[in-house]
């Protein structure tokens, strides 16, 4: 790997209070080019903007796809990523998905520890201070043939967050018209252009005051699926409930992690369909306690109410699963409990 080191840090620039998420960029970066039928040696540079041509195959045909991942720091200011094995998985699943060449491992797991290494004094100990880490692949070859490229740029850059927190309430829609994926499509891929396609239908949502969309299944739009980009968890009773994924679901890490957590603390977890219906029922009986999405930005986020066909559905304010289920992952996280499942990776 080739390592090229800034010359002059810009990290006392930045006011690490007043994070907007995803807006302030460390100081290095990570590129690899796809040339020749085979990825060439990585390079780890100061964090800059890219040089493509018009015809960059990505500019037309949206061929690329990313991952979402953090890293956090301890009070003994040692680094630990959570589970990078299963993103970087991911990240091939939807490499293969989208035609794009799948990228090697140890290029990836070298380069993010060498990135962090050097952009470590960017991770701030403490809680809800983490690092987004944001590896992605792009069609950079200069044609606008509709056909998979023969180039692509592989990069990981990293941005410092604060923990997400709204500051209001989560209203959430759910979705009767638009779809966010069908079945045979790239739904369970991280396809940058999944996400393009939910800016509209959630712009709407938001000027009627919903701050995300529930997307419902393509054909029916009687199934509940996910949350915006988050999946999503239902308590009735005592059980928490949420779909099973499939080829329209994005498999979360965080979603994973937090059914292995409940089951491990004794909680019933069922993986099933959940049908809208059956959710407006359990709250009309007063047994649905709690709805909440997960994701790796935003850990757990709890839901305020929902609407469906014009009625509003308030949920109670105690959210007990919510907030004790985020407190274990995120004391995993930081170092803070024990590690039963094996899911924390040191920097070193
Ligand atoms: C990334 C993502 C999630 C959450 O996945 P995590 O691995 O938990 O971060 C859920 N839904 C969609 C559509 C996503 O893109």
């Amino acid at each position: 790997m080739n390592i090229k080191e800034i010359q002059n840090s810009k990290i006392s620039d930045i006011d690490f209070d007043n994070l907007t998420f995803g807006q302030t960029f460390t100081d290095h970066m990570l590129i690899c080019h796809f040339r020749n039928g085979k990825w060439q040696t990585p390079e780890i540079s100061p964090y800059k903007p890219l040089t493509l041509h018009p015809s960059a195959s990505v500019l037309h045909y949206g061929q690329a796809i990313f991952e979402g991942m953090k890293a956090f720091k301890d009070d003994q200011e040692q680094v630990w990523l959570f589970r990078p094995d299963e993103n970087f998985k991911r990240f091939n699943r939807s490499a293969k998905r989208l035609q794009i060449p799948e990228f090697p491992e140890s290029y990836f797991f070298e380069g993010l520890n060498k990135l962090l290494f050097l952009d470590k004094d960017w991770i701030k100990s403490g809680e809800g201070n983490s690092l987004y880490i944001r590896p992605f692949v792009f069609a950079s070859q200069a044609s606008v043939q509709a056909s998979a490229a023969n180039e692509y740029i592989f990069m990981i850059i990293c941005s410092p967050v604060k923990s997400y927190y709204s500051g209001g309430e989560i209203n959430v829609l759910i979705a009767e018209e638009y779809s966010r994926a069908a079945s045979g499509g790239v739904g369970f891929a991280k396809a940058a252009g999944n996400y393009a396609a939910q800016f509209y239908p959630t712009s709407e949502a938001l000027k009627n005051g919903f701050q995300q969309i529930i997307w419902t299944d393509a054909d029916t739009h009687q199934y509940m699926e996910e949350a915006g980009t988050m999946n999503i968890f239902f308590k009735v009773n005592n059980t928490l409930i949420t779909a099973p994924t499939n080829d329209r679901i994005l498999d979360g890490i965080t979603r994973k992690s937090i059914i292995d957590l409940a089951r491990y603390q004794g909680i019933k977890v069922e993986e099933r369909p959940v049908k809208v219906e059956e959710i407006k029922s359990a709250h009309q009986k007063g047994i649905l306690k709690e709805v909440f999405g997960t994701g790796t930005a935003v850990v757990v986020l709890p839901i305020n109410s929902f609407s469906h066909q014009g009625k509003t559905y308030k949920l109670p304010s105690e959210m007990t699963f919510a907030h004790s289920l985020k407190k274990s992952l995120m004391d995993i996280q930081y170092n803070k409990s024990d590690d039963p499942f094996n899911w924390r990776r040191p920097i070193v």
